[in-house]
This record gives C-alpha cells, sequence and structure tokens, in this order.
C-alpha cells in the first residue's frame, strides 16, 4: 500500500493518537502543480517539502497522515500518531493529503482509487473504524476552502468503504476532457469574440450536459451568457462566469490554451 513508510521518509511521530479513529479528513495544499506523471523521486521531494514547511512553522513536521498523489502513489505521513491538520479534531481522525491545488484541479482517477484503499487498508489495520465519516477540511473549519472545489465532490464518494468493498471509485471518474471548455447559451455581442476563439480552439460547446458532465469530471467550464450562467448555478463544482465585462479574462485565458 505505501510506497514509502514513515520511517522511511523520516517524518516525527505525533503525540499518541487512540485508534481507530472514526473520521478521515481529505486535505489539499496549493504549492507547486502536480500531475501523475510525476516520478517517485519528485513525490518524495515535494514530501520533504512539505515536512520541512511545517517544521518551519514550529510543528514536529509533515502534519497529515497520509498523503496519496495523482499518480496512486501512497505516502505515510504521521501515521498511526496524532497529525496536525485540523484544528480541535486532530486527536480523533485521520488527515489525508492530496497535494496540489483543489482550486484548479481534481483528483484523477487512480488517486481516486488510491485514496479508497488507502481507508480500506487502514480499517484493517485498526487505525479508522467501519463506519467512519469522510469529511473535507471545510465542514470542520468554514474559514477554508480545503480541500478546495475540485476535490471536495470526492470527499463524499469516499465515505462508507469497508475492507469487503471491491474498490472500483476510481472507475468511475472519467477525467476532464478539456483544460477549460466554454458554453455559450444567450451570449450577448460582446462576448461573441470570445466565443469565436472558443470555436477555433475547439472548446466550446452549446449543450448544457456537456458542460455539466465536465464540470463534474473536474474541468474547468467558463458560462458565457446569463442563460448559460443559470444552468449552471447551483452545481458544486467552481465556474467561472463569464459576463459582458469579463470577456477579455476569457479571451487572455483562451491565448494561453
Ligand atoms: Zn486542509
Amino acid at each position: 500500500m505505501l510506497t514509502r513508510s514513515r520511517s522511511e521518509l523520516g517524518i516525527a511521530r505525533g503525540g499518541g493518537l487512540s485508534t481507530p479513529v472514526d473520521m478521515v479528513v481529505w486535505h489539499t495544499e496549493d504549492g507547486a502543480p502536480v500531475d501523475a506523471s510525476m516520478s517517485v523521486a519528485q513525490e518524495v521531494a515535494r514530501v520533504d517539502a512539505i515536512d520541512a514547511w511545517h517544521k518551519s512553522i514550529g510543528w514536529r513536521g509533515f502534519g497529515y497522515n497520509d498523503c496519496v498523489f495523482p499518480s496512486g502513489r501512497v505516502y505515510e505521513g504521521r501515521g498511526d500518531s496524532q497529525g496536525a491538520h485540523v484544528a480541535g479534531h486532530n486527536d480523533s481522525s485521520w488527515g489525508v493529503l492530496w497535494p496540489g491545488d483543489g482550486n484548479r484541479h481534481g483528483l484523477t482517477s487512480q488517486q481516486v482509487a488510491a485514496s479508497g484503499d488507502l481507508v480500506r487498508w487502514r480499517i484493517e489495520r485498526g487505525h479508522v473504524s467501519e463506519g467512519y465519516r469522510s469529511r473535507g477540511h471545510r465542514d470542520l473549519d468554514a474559514s477554508k476552502s480545503c480541500p478546495g472545489t475540485h476535490k471536495y465532490p470526492s470527499v463524499s464518494k469516499l465515505s462508507g468503504l469497508s475492507p469487503g468493498d471491491d474498490g472500483d471509485e476510481g472507475e468511475e471518474i472519467e477525467e476532464a476532457r478539456f483544460e477549460m471548455l466554454v458554453y455559450a447559451e444567450g451570449a450577448d455581442e460582446l462576448s461573441a469574440a470570445a466565443v469565436v476563439a472558443a470555436k477555433r480552439e475547439g472548446v466550446f460547446t452549446s449543450d448544457a450536459e456537456q458542460a455539466r458532465a465536465e464540470i463534474e469530471r473536474g474541468g474547468k467550464v467558463f458560462a458565457v451568457g446569463g442563460p448559460a450562467a443559470e444552468t449552471l448555478s447551483g452545481l458544486p463544482s467552481s465556474r467561472k462566469l463569464v459576463g459582458a465585462d469579463r470577456v477579455s479574462s476569457l479571451s487572455k485565458a483562451l491565448s494561453k490554451l
């Protein structure tokens, strides 16, 4: 299960943790971008950097109990000792880090599958109780967006797991197909230039279903025009609403593709 254990990584143990704990808390951090092509050495370097950062703010070091990268590889943090990841709940929960910026990127399918496997493995080892609650950091601290708008929808998918499951959570998740998608409906004349540019780049749709599905897969969708914005409002994932006055920011984003 573990690509590297706590002791192999040289991470300090926290205080005593009374196990099994009945809650798993999922986190993100907004350091440098991460992706599934990272090597083990790069992932270890990232864990080391977070360890150094947490020491620099006066903690014992790496504050999460475990860490799951987009590759699906799992690194142990403090393991079965007390973490430092969520105020007021460190002595009664298991903190897992998904590195990278959760307001920009969702989880990869490998990452979801590995996160599910990790929970089952921790249950088997007596660290997490069956019937545990799966929570995002933001559920316990309203001042946080952690684990971010794109990763948060996975939190509920990782609830209710038990060692007897078939472990196919990851298969249900499809990757976002577009780096960004422009969904326009009722766009006004001022937005027309952005729509033309999106069509030219092949990232345009007028299909509300496609826009919705893309958001659910963690894609970034720009809604252009009032009706489009209304169709997408209320969806759990983040989206950017582009009114006539914000067409230039959309054009800028398109020019970076
Ligand atoms: Zn957090």
